[in-house]
């Protein structure tokens, strides 16, 4: 058999103190995680269960070293939203909540980068985000650190700065849903596959970049990624 052109490649992710490299499979990721982040896009957190959303795996972009993020076609209006980032290495369908953190290969330092116009004018109009959230290097990603080199993040500083002022800045024990029940819920829908990453939603504090800016990343035990916005 053969392919009648060159197959996409496959994105990766490194990981820390490995020749392997992460492969990615598919990117889901969880709206409104955060209390703050959803009265800031005017929700209420109380009263909502998780939803998701996906990027396509070549979304990514790698930020092992300091990176640089074409700004891309059609905004005027490029917001940064910092994430943990949880890589599945098992999976699976309707794994329980106790058993979730079994699955979990590592963590990293992402970024959801989203085209917030774009993504509110398909909101007000009842269409899809897709092209809010699903572009070219919209998930700008660092290195991944195993479960057994940093074990589970579940209480960490998580910080975003913009031209080395804080925009965003909380600890990841402020997730509504923590990953253990993201995971869990999430599996309920699609079953969980090895590769497969999941953004588990932003802290307050989102705002928009523009050509120039350098986004310093970070949360505590997993490093930080530099991106610069060209
Ligand atoms: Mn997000």
């Amino acid at each position: 058999m053969t392919y009648c052109f060159a197959p996409a490649p496959v994105r990766s992710l490194a990981i820390a103190d490995s020749e392997q490299r992460f492969p990615v499979n598919r990117i889901f990721c969880v709206g409104r995680n955060y209390a703050e982040h959803a009265r800031e896009m005017g929700k209420d957190p109380e009263r909502e269960a998780p939803f998701f959303f996906m990027k396509p795996a070549q979304a990514v972009l790698d930020c092992a070293s300091p990176a640089l993020m074409h700004y891309p076609p059609q905004t005027n209006n490029l917001h940064h939203e910092v994430e943990l980032v949880v890589a599945i290495a098992t999976g699976g369908r309707d794994i329980a909540a106790a058993d979730a953190l079994s699955h979990v290969f590592g963590y990293a330092v992402g970024l959801d980068m989203t085209r917030r116009d774009l993504q509110n004018t398909a909101k007000n109009a009842g269409r899809p985000w897709e092209f809010g959230k699903a572009f070219a290097q919209s998930a700008p990603m660092g290195v991944l650190h195993t479960v057994h080199s940093v074990g589970h993040i579940d209480n960490a500083r998580i910080q975003l700065q913009v031209n080395a002022s804080v925009r965003q800045d909380s600890n990841i024990d402020q997730l509504i849903w923590s990953v253990a029940e993201s995971i869990a819920q999430l599996s309920m829908f699609e079953a969980l596959e090895p590769g497969d990453l999941i953004m588990t939603g932003t802290p307050a504090g989102v705002a928009a970049v523009v050509p120039g800016d350098v986004m310093l990343a970070a949360i505590d035990g997993l490093g930080a990624i530099e991106v610069q916005v060209a």
